[in-house]
């Protein structure tokens, strides 16, 4: 059984988010979708609601599940016998931070691998902040979010 663990803020899932899901879910066996608390960055959507979203938004996908951790990553990877940490690399912008990020983890707990996955380059430029700003402006967001997330953002600012 092979099994990965897909870390990440979520603040909301996005269409970039659900194509390295979609990828990954070709390779492995499991993905867990693993949604971090961080309420130190003051996220536009809870803990609950961005694991809420992300759910509905991988109902369809067969072998990928969502769940919630708080607490260190290598931490939670291994509470699940996954051997696979994955993350999404887009434009140059990522790449200092996510090599960072995959060098400590793997100081941390050097069985683990992080693996990256580059999304269609229709999403090469999007991210969980730019569908945020773009809810606010009141842009269009069906090229960019899931339906329910395009619905949850125009609650979220109606009010
Ligand atoms: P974090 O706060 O951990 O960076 P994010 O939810 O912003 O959480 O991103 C989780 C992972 O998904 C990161 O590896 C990020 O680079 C990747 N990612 C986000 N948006 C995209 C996208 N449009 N295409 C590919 N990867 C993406």
């Amino acid at each position: 059984m092979k099994r990965a663990v897909y870390p990440g803020s979520f603040d909301p899932i996005t269409l970039g988010h659900l194509d390295i899901i979609e990828r990954a879910s070709r390779l492995f066996d499991e993905v867990i979708v693993a949604v971090a608390r961080r309420e130190e960055k003051n996220p536009l959507f809870s803990w609950e609601e961005r694991i809420e979203l992300a759910g509905q938004a991988t109902a369809g996908m067969e072998r990928v599940k969502v769940e919630g951790f708080d607490g260190l990553l290598v931490d939670f990877v291994r509470s699940r016998n996954a051997g696979t940490i994955i993350r999404g690399l887009r434009a140059v912008m990522d790449f200092d931070y996510e090599f960072q990020m995959a060098l400590t983890n793997r100081k941390l707990a050097g069985e683990l691998e992080t693996v990256f996955f580059l999304p269609s380059e229709k999403y090469f430029y999007l991210s969980s902040s730019l569908v945020r700003e773009l809810a606010r402006a009141g842009g269009e967001l069906s090229c960019f979010a899931p339906p329910v997330v395009v619905e949850a953002l125009k609650r979220k600012f109606s009010r």
